[in-house]
């Protein structure tokens, strides 16, 4: 039996039918991934018979959701390879994640004629809170480009490190075109000139195994629901030591010690940075989620979509008047233009095919404008993706080209 067979598990989602039952082909994972079972039903558990709210109440339903809220951040923690648990924050999805970075972090360590180093490919979730705080602090944004093949260039980012750089921040794997990134080596060069690296890693969680001590990044962040969770919950990691360090970025009730009205004392981390009431039905769900992912492997997942995204670009290629971005390596991520044909319309007469495709500048418009393009079709895989997905995206295709003449 091939990977592809062996990962592909449509039947543990229901979300892959149409509402009259027939096959749904999902090629949107990129932007949210569809859910299995196991999750639905852990949300709906927590939801329901064993609700109630965490770390105040006294009686023992409120205890035993403080235990699965602490538990789901002791198993992000450790699907993370991360030190301890008091390395997750949780927050409301990526985005989130590097905006209390950049209003934490960044206010209290970025200064005038500092610098922060982005790429091109970036998703606006990591420009425009390094560009809120360059405005507040004046800053400078010096943006990586990319290579020939749509890589970020290491070697461009060597040459544009200073020992005013203070962040470099990227995605380690691309939401457009499936790029990886060679973290550890943009790690390492981070660190050579004293400034700390965030990587983005909200398509690189759910499609290929995370290890913290060896990227040696400083922050690390992700969404639940691309990573088959629920929406409104995301992860940041960050090592301890710089936790500890950061001031908290929202007040409120769960992130203090003490509270008198001439001062007020903070929580540790993670704490400090979770004010409110937190996403804890969601944290349930997300715990189930990577059980689910890690069962399966995140390097058998990575190898089954880049085969897939790979099959993809060979038959587009071989096809008239297609036009294919990124590197021919890549996580199962693939963007492509038709000639003649605006991404939205393919995506439009896929719909009436049941193929779900994005169609778009997807939050990256910088990088739109250096592929030359207004927008791309994106087909993005995830672990219960197959060969008939790809079939039923060709023949859509094709369809498109016929009415398109
Ligand atoms: N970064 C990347 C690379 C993404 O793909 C996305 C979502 N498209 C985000 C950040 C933002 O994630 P969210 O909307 O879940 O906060």
């Amino acid at each position: 039996m091939s990977e592809a067979a062996t990962l592909t598990r449509k039947a543990d989602f229901p979300g892959l039918l149409t509402a009259d039952g027939q096959p749904w082909h999902y090629l949107d994972t990129a932007a949210s991934a569809q859910k299995p079972q196991a999750v639905i039903d852990a949300m709906s558990r927590a939801l329901g018979k064993d609700y109630a709210t965490v770390h105040r109440g006294v009686y023992s339903r409120s205890a035993q959701m403080t235990l699965g809220y602490e538990s789901a951040r002791r198993r992000v923690a450790e699907f993370m390879g991360a030190r301890s648990e008091n390395e997750i924050v949780f927050v409301r999805g990526a985005t989130e994640a590097i905006n209390l970075v950049a209003s934490s972090w960044g206010m209290a360590n970025i200064g005038e004629g500092d610098r922060i180093v982005l790429s091109t490919l970036e998703h606006h979730s990591n420009i425009v809170p390094w560009q809120m705080v360059a405005e507040r602090t004046g800053a400078q944004i010096d943006v990586c480009p990319l290579t020939e093949d749509h890589r970020i260039d290491l070697g461009a980012l060597e040459a544009l490190l200073t020992p005013r750089t203070r962040l470099v921040s990227l995605a380690h794997v691309s939401n457009v075109l499936g790029s990886v990134l060679d973290a550890r080596e943009a790690a390492d060069l981070a660190h050579s000139v004293g400034a700390k690296i965030l990587l983005d890693g909200c398509q690189a969680a759910p499609r290929m195994a995370l290890d913290m001590a060896a990227l040696d990044c400083d922050f690390y962040a992700f969404s639940g629901h691309k990573t088959y969770g629920p929406t409104g919950i995301g992860v940041l990691w960050a090592r301890e030591d710089i936790l500890d360090a950061m001031p908290p970025w929202q007040g409120g009730g769960a992130m203090i010690d003490r509270v008198t009205f001439e001062k007020t004392t903070y929580a540790p981390p993670p704490q400090r940075f979770e004010a409110g009431t937190p996403m804890i039905t969601e944290a349930i769900a997300l715990h189930a989620a990577i059980d689910y992912v890690d069962a399966l492997g995140p390097d058998r997942l990575f190898a089954h979509e880049s085969a897939l995204a790979k099959q993809l670009r060979d038959e587009l290629r071989s096809m008239n008047s297609v036009t294919l971005f990124g590197p021919e390596v890549s996580a199962g991520i693939v963007s492509f233009a038709l000639q003649g044909v605006h991404p939205h319309d393919l995506g439009t007469i896929l719909d009436e095919e049941n193929v779900a495709i994005r169609a778009g500048h997807h939050c990256a418009q910088p990088l739109m404008h250096h592929l030359g393009v207004p927008a791309t079709a994106r087909a993005s895989f995830g672990l219960y993706s197959d060969e008939s997905d790809i079939a039923a995206l060709l023949r859509g295709i094709e369809r498109t080209q016929r009415i398109f003449g």
